[in-house]
């Protein structure tokens, strides 16, 4: 049995808690962790024993290659869909309440049969989705690990006078140089006191001697999200610029070192919260502590205060604590770590020490 056809089949085990009979996936990366389809248009149907993939001719030839269940090729997919629907008529359909619009939901509404009930669901493949396969584990590690080099190779070019943009240009060209097909997310690359920005856009400034630079990268590898953050300091960083990064860093290893399966997520960002509160800079730090990552760079879990989700093995999460203090400048520490049953294992290579250049 393909890996695909086993997440279908346990997605369609979780039906009966669910009170659905079949459910229609919308969001194209559940589409694509369900299938294997990587096309940027589809819909899918799972029945507890079956699954039809609709999708428009662009993907004619990709979508006979790529997926191993029924696929139907449409110049018009929406109406294919709901006349599949129809026929299929089920008691109760789920929906995807995040990833389906308000109009598309009227649409379904209005053409299926009166005795077929929408069920709104919510995250049935992304819970999935938050415990990665051994295979899923070895992209991510080359993810970490081409990510990683993208920086090393970057930070040879690193000097005064160039801009942020340019050394977020860099980054990029790295990556695809390296094989992946692109960043995982915009890179964010903030000098001096653009560092108290935690999702600084780079811009056109230019690097300062005796300044931290930030730098918050993530690469694409087959489908597959990295993410670090790292820091740099131009010139020899004085006392409390080093003070206030061995804080961060303490929190982020406290974080980590309480990272195991079934320890809360809520706790994990304790940790890296009291650690702070012991220097006084637990006000500064504005985010939570971490997220899953897997096809999308934001996935399940959440490392933050509230989150309700327990930390299970094969997880794969990132541990980010930061400090941001506005018009002086900020510091986040960010590794790409996996959940194991005794802890955790930290996949990202690159040494945690302030960089200076
Ligand atoms: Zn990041
Ligand atoms: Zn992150």
């Amino acid at each position: 049995m393909s890996a695909h056809q086993t997440r279908r089949e346990q997605l369609a085990q979780r039906f009966a808690e669910a009170k659905i009979d079949a459910l229609l996936v919308t969001s194209l990366k559940n589409i694509r962790y369900l299938t294997g389809f990587t096309g940027s248009s589809a819909f899918l149907i799972v029945e507890p024993d079956n699954a039809t993939i609709v999708t428009d001719p662009r993907y004619d030839i990709q979508v006979r290659q790529q997926v191993d269940c029924r696929a139907k090729v449409s110049p018009k997919p929406l109406p294919t869909v709901e006349a599949l629907l129809n026929k299929l008529a089920p008691r109760h359909l789920g929906i995807e309440a995040a990833h389906l619009t308000v109009h598309d939901y009227n649409r379904y509404r209005a053409a299926l049969p009166k005795s077929t009930r929408l069920i709104s669901t919510a995250s049935l493949v992304e819970t999935l989705r938050s415990i990665k396969s051994p295979e899923e584990i070895d992209v991510i590690r080359r993810s970490v690990d081409l990510n990683s080099q993208a920086f090393a190779n970057t930070v040879a070019r690193i000097k005064p006078g160039i801009t942020e943009q340019d050394v977020a240009a860099e980054i990029d060209h790295q990556m695809r140089l390296l094989g992946a097909e692109g960043p995982a997310f915009e890179t964010i690359v903030a000098a001096g006191p653009n560092t108290a920005l935690p999702h600084a856009r780079p811009s056109s400034k230019t690097l300062e001697n005796n300044e931290l630079l930030l730098i918050d990268m993530g690469s694409q590898v087959e489908g597959y999200a990295s993410d670090m953050t790292r820091m740099l300091h131009l010139g020899e960083p004085d006392r409390r610029t080093k003070q206030l990064y061995r804080s961060v860093l303490d929190a982020q290893l406290a974080a980590i070192d309480a990272i195991r399966n079934n320890v809360r997520a809520a706790a994990v960002d304790r940790v890296a919260r009291r650690t702070l509160a012991t220097r006084q800079l637990d006000r500064f730090f504005t985010h939570s502590t971490g997220h899953g990552l897997g096809l999308d760079i934001h996935e399940m879990p959440r490392l933050g205060r509230t989150d309700k989700s327990v930390l299970r093995t094969g997880m794969a999460i990132t541990v980010e604590p930061g400090v941001y203090v506005e018009a002086k400048g900020g510091i986040r520490i960010e590794d790409t770590v996996l959940v194991t049953d005794r802890g955790c294992q930290v996949l990202t290579p690159t040494s945690k020490e302030l960089l200076v250049i």
